[in-house]
C-alpha cells in the first residue's frame, strides 16, 4: 500500500463532500457489490450531465487524528499531503432522485485494498463519504456506431451509458468478466451487440481477451465513437488497436486506464500525472 494519498487538482467548490449512508447492499454477481447509499446529505448532491459520471470515496487513514465531522477539504487546506485520507474513485451506476439514493458497483477482487473489502463487508447504516461528481464522457451524436470495450471496472460506467443510449443505436459492447455468474442484464439498445468474454480463473488483468476481441472484430462501416476503460495494461494495448491499426483520430475516443493490475490506486494515479504514464 502506498503511503502517499492522490493529489488532486479539483476543488471544494468543483467536487463538493457529500456524506451518505449505506441503505443496502446488493450482491450482484460473485464479484460485484452494489451500495445504494442515501440519507440527509443526498441533498448535496448535485448530478452532472456525464453519463460516466464517478465520484472519489473517501477512506480516513487509520491512526491519524482528523477533526470531526471530517472534511476532506479542511484536511487538504490544513494537513501535510501524508496524512490526507485516501481516495478511491467510482462510478455512480444510477441515481434515483425520487427516492434520494444512488448506487455505486464494486468489484471484489479479494482482500487487498480498501474500496473492495469495504464494499464486501459494508452494512445499512454505515456511513460512505466522498467527493464529486466528476465526469468526461458523453456519446456523439455524430457518431454513427458506438464501440465499448471494458472489464468489470468499467462494467457500471458501461452498463449506465448503453442504458443511456438512443432505441437505434447501433454498435458494439465488448465486456470481459469471470465467468458466467459474472454476466448481468443490461438494457442495451437491440441494434447494440453485446459480447461478454469470460476470463474462466485468469487472473483480472493478465487476459488478452478484451483486446484481441476489439482487435478482430468485424466494424460496422461509419464514424465511430469508442469508450474503452479497465485495466491499465488492457487499455495500452488498445490505444495501438484503435490509434495505429484503426486509424482513428483522437475526438472519437475515450480511453483510460481504471486500475492498475498490481498497484494500489494512489500509486497508478501519481503514475498517470507522468509522462511516462500518460496513456
Ligand atoms: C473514473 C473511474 C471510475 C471507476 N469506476 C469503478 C466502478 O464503478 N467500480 C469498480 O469496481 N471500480 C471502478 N474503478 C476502478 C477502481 O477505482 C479501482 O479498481 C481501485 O483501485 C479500487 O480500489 P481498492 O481500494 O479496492 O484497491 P487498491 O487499494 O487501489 O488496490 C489494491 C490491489 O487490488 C488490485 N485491484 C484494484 N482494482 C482491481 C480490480 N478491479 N480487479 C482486480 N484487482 C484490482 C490492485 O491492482 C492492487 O494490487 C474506476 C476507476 C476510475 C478511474
Amino acid at each position: 500500500m502506498s503511503t502517499v494519498p492522490a493529489a488532486t487538482s479539483a476543488s471544494r467548490k468543483s467536487r463538493p463532500q457529500i456524506d451518505l449512508t449505506v441503505i443496502r447492499r446488493e450482491q450482484l454477481s460473485p464479484h460485484m457489490v452494489r451500495i445504494v447509499a442515501g440519507g440527509d446529505g443526498f441533498s448535496d448532491f448535485i448530478n452532472n450531465d456525464f453519463v460516466d459520471r464517478y465520484i472519489k470515496i473517501v477512506f480516513p487513514q487509520p491512526g491519524v487524528d482528523y477533526a470531526q465531522p471530517l472534511n476532506l477539504w479542511t484536511i487538504r487546506e490544513t494537513m501535510p499531503r501524508a496524512q490526507w485520507p485516501f481516495t478511491r474513485t467510482y462510478t455512480v451506476r444510477w441515481v434515483d432522485a425520487a427516492a434520494r439514493e444512488l448506487a455505486i458497483d464494486f468489484v471484489i477482487h479479494g482482500d487487498e485494498g480498501l474500496a473492495g473489502p469495504w464494499a464486501a463487508a459494508a452494512q445499512p447504516g454505515d456511513a460512505i463519504t466522498f467527493t464529486g461528481p466528476g465526469g468526461a464522457y458523453n456519446p456523439s451524436p455524430d457518431a454513427d456506431w458506438y464501440l465499448f470495450a471494458g472489464d468489470e471496472a468499467a462494467l457500471p460506467a458501461i452498463a449506465a451509458i448503453l442504458e443511456t443510449l438512443p432505441p437505434d443505436a447501433r454498435g458494439l459492447a465488448f465486456l470481459e468478466v469471470d465467468s458466467d455468474a459474472d454476466i448481468q442484464p443490461i438494457a442495451a439498445p437491440t441494434g447494440i451487440q453485446v459480447s461478454w468474454l469470460r476470463r474462466n480463473g485468469v487472473p483480472a488483468g493478465d487476459s488478452d481477451l478484451l483486446v484481441s476481441a476489439v482487435a478482430d472484430a468485424q466494424w460496422p462501416d461509419g464514424r465511430v465513437d469508442v469508450f474503452a476503460h479497465g485495466e491499465r495494461g488492457y487499455m495500452k494495448a488498445l490505444r495501438d488497436v484503435l490509434f495505429v491499426q484503426r486509424g482513428l483520430e483522437r475526438s472519437q475516443v475515450s480511453l483510460s486506464g481504471y486500475w492498475a493490475k498490481g498497484r494500489v490506486e494512489d500509486d497508478f494515479q501519481a503514475e498517470k500525472k507522468l509522462p511516462v504514464g500518460k496513456i
